[in-house]
């Protein structure tokens, strides 16, 4: 039988599989498949050439048992309702893991913002949250940006959401520039927060980070940053990167400042001392640590066995196909999953929101030391529960998804709804 990679389903099969280890209530269970609320809007934008263009767009409110929905905008030609959904779930799942007051959301437009010039990018930004204005709010469901948005489109629909209302509401949206108070600290909040997730799971493993040897899958905003720090904060050594133009393996350690100026020319691939690789045999090499950071599905059943790394952590969302999973556990390589893994940007963005919402402006410093406290919180949190159910054997992701769902449900409950 094929692979299921549709990624709602994934979420549903992820769900359905915690849901039987935890004897989850069925109500509580058939609630949690599918979202609370599901809007579709098809909204018109004067683009500068005079024309009108309709675009399309989605918001997902997953779940708003523990708070209002939390989660990124994406703009992208081949944005679609189930991604939508999908990481809409895993979204409440990371809030509920990382234990802040919010739910799960996530929104996306179908646009090519490629072929877009500025102008036409802020009408656009501008025209989306006028369309999804009632359902979105600081204490609604507050976005962040994602693939293809940025800090710049997160001002512009900060300010038309406050022309709105007729008063500033910064804390409607996060990831906002720090100009428009955005927080401290939230660029690289992503990777610090799995360096955080790697330090203590090489504790627990007995894994000496000074002397590892890393591989990370993608050179975009997570992956860069994580190459960078793994080094400067363990001393591990970089061997080889890959992004989607391809990839360089170097045993003797890549340099970042010279893969930066090969990635300013177009690929990493392009950088010279070191040998190409494919992006397949990138998550076959025989490192310590391999990190995925580029997108979703690339550990898969039809390559899961192949993996010789003595450990994964999934910077990106999704990387790791649920039966690669099971292939992963048999064999004995701790995948550290990625709604653990990568929570540092939503748990700064919940920083930023609560500064917002305060007034009160904390330092780097501040931000980096919270997110510490709560990631690795949540670590010991899940390694906890993976060893409650060993009568049961169940991996890390596993284990998180119990406490997620367990968090979640208890809120429910307490609210009465079922
Ligand atoms: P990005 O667009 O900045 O970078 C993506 C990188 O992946 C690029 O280097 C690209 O070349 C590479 N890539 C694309 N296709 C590839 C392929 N087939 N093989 C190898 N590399 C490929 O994205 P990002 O913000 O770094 O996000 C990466 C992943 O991390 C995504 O799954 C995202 O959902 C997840 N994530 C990111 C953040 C964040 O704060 N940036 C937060 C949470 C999760």
């Amino acid at each position: 039988m094929a692979e299921e990679l549709d990624p709602f389903k994934i979420a549903q099969i992820q769900l359905d599989e915690a849901a039987e280890i935890m004897d989850l209530d069925k109500q509580v269970h058939a609630m949690l498949r599918e979202p609370m609320q599901s809007v579709t809007v098809n909204f018109p934008v004067r683009m500068h050439s005079g024309a009108t263009k309709e675009f399309t767009g989605f918001r997902v409110l997953y779940n708003n048992a523990r708070g209002p929905g939390k989660g990124g905008i994406r703009f992208h030609p081949a944005e679609n309702i189930d991604t939508v959904k999908a990481l809409a779930a895993w979204m409440t799942w990371k809030c509920a893991l990382a234990d802040i007051p919010f739910g799960g959301a996530k929104g996306g437009v179908i646009v090519d913002t490629k072929r877009m010039s500025e102008t036409d990018l802020e009408a656009l930004s501008r025209q989306y949250i006028r369309s999804i204005g009632s359902f979105v709010g600081p204490h609604t469901d507050v976005p962040a940006p994602d693939v293809y948005t940025n800090p710049q489109i997160m001002a512009w629909m900060a300010d038309e959401y406050s022309k709105m209302h007729g008063r500033d509401e910064f804390g409607m949206i996060t990831g906002k520039p720090l100009e428009l108070w955005g927080s401290q600290g939230r660029f690289d909040s992503t990777a610090v927060g799995g360096m955080y997730v790697l330090r203590e799971a090489a504790k627990l493993r007995k894994m000496n980070l000074r002397k590892a040897r890393v591989a990370v899958q993608g050179f975009g905003n997570a992956g860069h940053f994580a190459l960078d720090l793994v080094t400067k904060m363990f001393g591990s050594k970089v061997v080889a990167i890959s992004d989607s133009g391809g990839g360089v393996y170097s045993p003797g350690g890549l340099d970042y400042k010279k893969l930066q100026e090969a990635k300013a020319k177009g690929s990493v691939d392009d950088y010279r001392g070191g040998q190409k690789i494919t992006n397949e045999e990138l998550l076959d090499l025989d490192v310590d640590v391999l990190i995925p950071a580029a997108i979703e599905n690339q550990i898969t059943k039809a390559n899961a066995d192949k993996v010789r790394a003595k450990m994964v952590l999934e910077l990106a969302n999704g990387p790791v196909t649920p039966e690669a999973d099971k292939i992963l556990f048999e064999r004995g390589i701790p995948s550290m999953p990625d709604f653990l893994v990568n929570s540092g940007g939503v748990i700064v963005s919940y920083f930023e929101w609560a500064q917002n919402i305060s007034g009160y402006y904390w330092t780097k410093e501040d931000v980096y030391s919270r997110l510490d406290t709560i990631i690795t919180r949540s670590f010991r949190d899940v390694v906890n529960a993976q060893r409650e159910h060993k009568g049961r054997k169940i991996n890390y992701r596993m284990a998180a998804y119990t406490i997620a769902i367990g968090r979640v449900a208890a809120a429910m409950k307490a609210r009465g709804w079922y």
